[in-house]
């Protein structure tokens, strides 16, 4: 067994002597079988969110009313879920009423596609009622059950398929793919950050050319925040090679090909507004990058990994090849005198020194045209030098007028 379930034994023996069941179950399962990275270890349980609570001394409530709470155990913390049977959907989204059960086999019936349907006890043992290992094996997504009523349960499931092809680079088993064409449309009952969620995981994915001609043939881009330019967009970058593109490399080459207000753009899909101003600024640049090579000056008011961000898309653009994108940036970057205002050697003080004149918007213009030079390494950047420098330049404007 691998370390994070190793760390995570203990929960599942004391919950199991206080005579419950517990298992480890989901993702993480799935990745373990698939030699992938594991990330949360999720544990579902017969005991109820209560009786959780009286067994661990360190819990935090996070979805008592889905049965969820966190127990914290030495420096990390686990959801412990109850079994749980999903009854009455309502609009095609969240269950409208959680009903705990003590079955581990309806809990597993509950969940999406087989391959998250498998459950694992402390000694390694699996619990796979639905076959998700094969279906791991043959790397194929098929729900538990017809997957036409799955998708009406919970249409939120068909962005879910979609994104486990670009992440895992699996396809989509037939009948299920054949309900996700046909019942596309019930998308529309999903909010939008939840959509976005799953695309943002789309994005990280490695097969996004497969899954973005998903969302595009199975008509699921229609529903999707901004659906006519968001279908455009996505028509044209699967055109270039995307799949190696980062999340925000890719936000950028999709903002690139859209025609509206970017800012605007990106805020339907309720991207924090910190993501929204690196994303337009980077836009920006590109366009200039459009235009020509980089230089000390447009290099100099971006961050490092922005400049590695607008390469990486401009070559692709370019279908130029993008192996040594960090490396060429980074040295170009690594290359200028100062990477900021704060590095300059020289501050207001010192010119309201040196010109005996009270200070003004006069001394950010002086500060733009030495930091300027400094970059282009007409003068080095000390006190001295740039002292003579601004001095000599203001005298020969005073004789010249
Ligand atoms: P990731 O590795 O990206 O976290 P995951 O499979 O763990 O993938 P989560 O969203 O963390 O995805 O969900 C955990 C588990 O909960 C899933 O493996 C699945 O069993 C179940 N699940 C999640 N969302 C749904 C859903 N919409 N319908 C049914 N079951 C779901
Ligand atoms: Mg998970």
């Amino acid at each position: 067994m691998q370390e994070p379930f190793l760390q995570a034994i203990p929960i599942l023996k004391k919950i199991e002597s206080y005579g419950y069941e517990a298992y480890f179950v989901g993702g993480s399962i799935r990745d373990l079988l698939l030699n992938r990275t594991i990330s949360d270890v999720d544990i579902a349980t017969s005991a109820t969110p209560e009786e959780i609570k009286k067994i661990f001394d360190r819990t935090v409530d996070v979805g008592i009313e889905h049965g969820t709470v966190l127990v914290l155990h030495k420096d990390k913390r686990y959801e412990v879920t109850t079994f749980r049977a999903e009854s009455q959907y309502k609009d095609y989204r969240h269950p409208d009423k959680v009903e705990f059960i003590r079955s581990l086999q309806m809990d597993l019936e509950r969940r999406d596609f087989t391959m998250n349907a498998i459950a694992m006890d402390q000694f390694g043992n699996l619990k796979d009622p639905f076959d998700g290992k094969t279906d791991i094996n043959r790397k194929i997504i098929r729900t538990v059950g017809a997957a036409e009523s799955r998708f009406h349960e919970d249409a939120l499931r068909m962005m879910r398929a979609v994104r486990f092809v670009s992440q895992l680079e699996f396809s989509i088993d037939k009948d299920t793919r054949n309900a996700l064409f046909q019942h596309a449309n019930l998308l529309h009952f999903i909010a939008v950050e939840r959509i976005t969620n799953e695309f943002i995981k789309l994005l990280k994915g490695t097969a996004k050319t497969a899954a973005i001609s998903i969302l595009l043939e199975s008509a699921l881009v229609n529903f999707m925040p901004n659906p006519y330019d968001t279908k455009y967009s996505l028509t044209k970058c699967i055109h270039y090679q995307i799949d190696i593109l980062s999340e925000d490399q890719m936000w950028l080459i999709i903002l690139y090909f859209q025609n509206g207000d970017p800012a605007e753009y990106l805020k339907k899909w309720r991207l924090p507004n910190q993501k929204v101003k690196y994303l337009t600024t980077c836009l920006r640049s590109l366009k200039v990058r459009e235009n020509r090579e980089w230089s000390e000056l447009t290099l100099y008011p971006l961050k490092l990994q922005m400049a590695i961000d607008i390469e990486m898309v401009y070559r692709t653009l370019q279908k130029q090849s993008v192996d040594n994108v960090d490396d060429e940036i980074s040295n170009k970057y690594e290359r200028l005198v100062i990477k900021s205002r704060e590095e300059l050697q020289v501050g207001g003080n010192d010119l309201i020194g040196w010109f005996n004149r009270p200070a003004g918007p006069w001394i950010k213009e002086a500060l733009n045209i030495i930091e300027e030079a400094v970059l282009l390494k007409k003068i080095k950047n000390s006190k001295d030098a740039i002292k003579g420098w601004i001095l000599n330049k203001c005298n020969h404007q005073q004789e010249q007028n």
